[in-house]
């Protein structure tokens, strides 16, 4: 029934608990991709732009360089080409360098290639410019425009430098020489130098075609490399005058985030690289931080939602178990002939099963929840509590108890009930009872038990009521210190009435005796019975000697007007009897006397009676006492 339910609840949950975990890993995990992506996106804007500084700043050196060249071709114009005017052009460029750092030199060659001016202060020896490309260009090109050579090794000190170069004229229009600007490529490395790029981070400068002017960190055995060919340049370098990128740097191997800015005036491509994993760094160690908070975190929520679905399926199916067990116990209950019922510890009635209607006529709506004790009979009531405490209290663990109700008909109802406790676990226990009606085998019981102290002839109590009635009316007098009186009556000449009328006469005579007896037992302790044989007896408790003889003077007469013929009985020739009277007044008495004495006492004085001529009673007196003693 509820089972399926039970496990797909609890399996509900715990896949709810696990949704709810995935979820949180997922949201956690996509917001540290966008976090990844910033982090990358920011890294791009810096090499960015400061890419375009480097570019700035590049651009504005060779500027100053293609200045330099025009002015000091200005001078050689003006101030000719003979010593002197060589002399003042070369103070002009002595001059022009003081003023910046950014030149390594600057130099005016002849047609020859040869040295003219120069603001190196020792020239190398045998310096000749001829073989170089950029003097081959001016020598052929009639064009006054900068060149920009590519970059080479100084022939003095063996650096790297790239030049600014223009060509200039003889007076009459010849090709005069050429004027030389030198950059050193150390020069931008160390300007790059104190910028902060991170330790695997460089600073590259491009020419237009693809080779590299200049680098920081500074390795001269790159410097000139052509990078045209490589798929950073083609792809990126080549396609965009600026942007961002990553690749894995050609130079060190690095995974690289680069920023790149192509100038405008110049052909010269600033390149600035940071290392990927220093730029995602900080990224990635909160990162790292966040997915072991989020982890655990999911983890122990994960674990405890689980133990929380555990919880909750062993609750269901013990819940469910004990629905099953109540639908076995109703089951078995509702078709039990038995009257089933449950109690709380208190007494109160929880369940009753239909028997209930056919045994008692109620219906259980009126029941349910009343305390069972209520219809309990009276006298019943504290034997029933007593044995539900013993099985509250755990001394027993079932207990049957035998009690009066009354049905719904005004009738008196026999019950006889099982108690046991249900469920012991609990801390309030139920007690479930179940119920037969007994009425018919108590009233048989009842009638056996009566059967037993009656006499078969008479319909009076028999010698053994009259003895257990004695012992317990003596004890009572004790108590009390209330006279119990005795009469001991017999038929007289009763022999020879059964001779002269037989047998079955005689019986039908002693029962009319008997009814006379009876009636002088008028109060409800008064008890009258067959002694034995002819012989009755009438105990009278609270009754004084006196009041008894006057009794069995009464039961004497009456006896007599009974008037049955009994001719051998002279002189009244009707049936007769004589009484022998006795009584213990522990009022007037200092011995403790019992039952038997009081019966021989009587015995005693219903001799006399007999002796001194019959139909008379004769109450024992004080005189008999001494004889009795003797
Ligand atoms: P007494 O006046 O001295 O008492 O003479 P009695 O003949 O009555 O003498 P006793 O009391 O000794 O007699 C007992 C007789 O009572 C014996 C018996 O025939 C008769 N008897 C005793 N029990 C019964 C009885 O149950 N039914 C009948 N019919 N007679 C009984
Ligand atoms: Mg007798
Ligand atoms: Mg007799």
């Amino acid at each position: 029934m509820a089972r399926p339910a039970t496990r797909s609840l609890s399996l509900g949950a715990a896949l709810y608990v696990l949704a709810i975990c995935a979820a949180i890993v997922t949201l956690e995990g996509w917001r540290e991709w966008v976090a990844h992506d910033a982090a990358v996106l920011k890294a791009e804007l810096d090499t960015s732009n400061l890419a375009r500084s480097m570019r700035q700043h590049a651009e504005d050196t060779y500027e100053l360089a293609e200045q330099s060249v025009s002015m000091v071709a200005f001078q050689l114009n003006t101030n000719g080409t003979d010593a002197e005017g060589l002399r003042q052009t070369q103070a002009f460029m002595t001059s022009t360098m003081a003023g910046t750092q950014r030149l390594r030199g600057l130099y005016v060659y002849g047609a020859d290639g040869n040295w003219l001016a120069t603001t190196a202060e020792n020239m190398p020896p045998g310096d000749n410019q001829r073989a170089y490309t950029y003097f081959q260009n001016h020598l052929h090109s009639a064009s006054g425009a900068p060149f920009f050579g590519a970059p080479i090794r100084a022939a003095g000190d063996g650096a790297i430098i790239t030049t600014v170069s223009r060509r200039f004229n003889n007076p009459d229009g010849s090709f005069g020489g050429v004027i030389v600007a030198a950059i050193d490529a150390r020069y931008f490395s160390g300007v790059y130098h104190t910028i902060d790029v991170g330790e695997s981070g460089s600073i590259n400068l491009f020419d237009g075609a693809g080779r590299l002017l200049s680098r920081e960190p500074y390795q001269p055995k790159f410097i000139g490399t052509d990078l045209s060919g490589t798929e950073m340049f083609s792809q990126q370098l080549a396609t965009r005058n600026s942007g961002a990128y990553q690749f894995v740097s050609p130079i060190d191997g690095v995974a690289k985030i680069g920023g790149f800015d192509r100038g405008a005036r110049y052909p010269l491509i600033a390149v600035v690289a940071v290392s990927r994993d220093e730029a995602l760094a900080s990224w990635s160690r909160s990162a790292v931080q966040h997915a072991a908070i989020t982890l655990a975190l999911t983890l122990g929520a994960a674990l405890l939602g689980l133990r929380l679905a555990e919880q909750i399926y062993r609750r269901q199916k013990s819940e469910t178990v004990l629905e099953q067990k109540e639908a076995e116990f109703r089951l078995l209950a509702e078709s039990a002939s038995d009257l089933v019922e449950r109690f709380e510890s208190d007494g109160t009635r929880t369940y009753a099963s239909p028997a209930l209607e056919r045994l008692t006529g109620y219906g259980p709506e009126g029941l349910i929840g009343r305390n069972a004790f209520e219809v309990i009979h009276e006298d019943d009531r504290a034997s029933v509590r007593a044995a539900a405490e013993r099985l509250r209290s755990g001394a027993s663990e079932q207990e049957t108890v035998t009690f009066r109700r009354m049905h719904r008909d005004g009738r008196e109802l026999w019950l006889e009930t099982s108690l046991r406790i249900a469920a012991e676990q609990s801390d309030n226990p139920s007690v479930v009872g179940v119920t037969r009606d007994i009425t018919e085998r108590k009233r048989l019981e009842m009638r056996l038990e009566s059967m037993a102290m009656q006499d078969g002839l008479t319909g009076i109590a028999n010698r053994r009521a009259f003895d257990m009635a004695l012992s317990r009316e003596v004890a009572r007098s004790r108590r009390t210190g209330a006279p119990l009186s005795l009469l001991m009556i017999d038929a007289d000449r009763f022999k020879r009435f059964n001779d002269d009328h037989g047998h079955l006469a005689g019986d039908t005579c002693l029962k009319a005796i008997t009814e006379v007896v009876a009636i002088g037992a008028r109060r409800p302790t008064d008890l009258a019975a067959r002694y034995g044989g002819e012989e009755l007896v009438l105990l009278l408790p609270d009754t004084s000697l006196d009041a008894a003889r006057t009794i069995a003077a009464d039961l004497c007469r009456q006896v007599q007007s009974l008037a049955i013929p009994h001719p051998r009985n002279p002189p009244w020739r009707v049936v007769t009897i004589s009484i022998g009277v006795a009584a213990i007044d522990p009022r007037e008495e200092d011995a403790v006397h019992d039952g038997s004495w009081l019966i021989s006492l009587a015995d005693l004085a219903l001799y006399d009676a007999k002796s001194q001529g019959r139909n008379q009673c004769v109450a024992a007196p004080i005189r008999i006492r001494p004889r009795l003693a003797g």
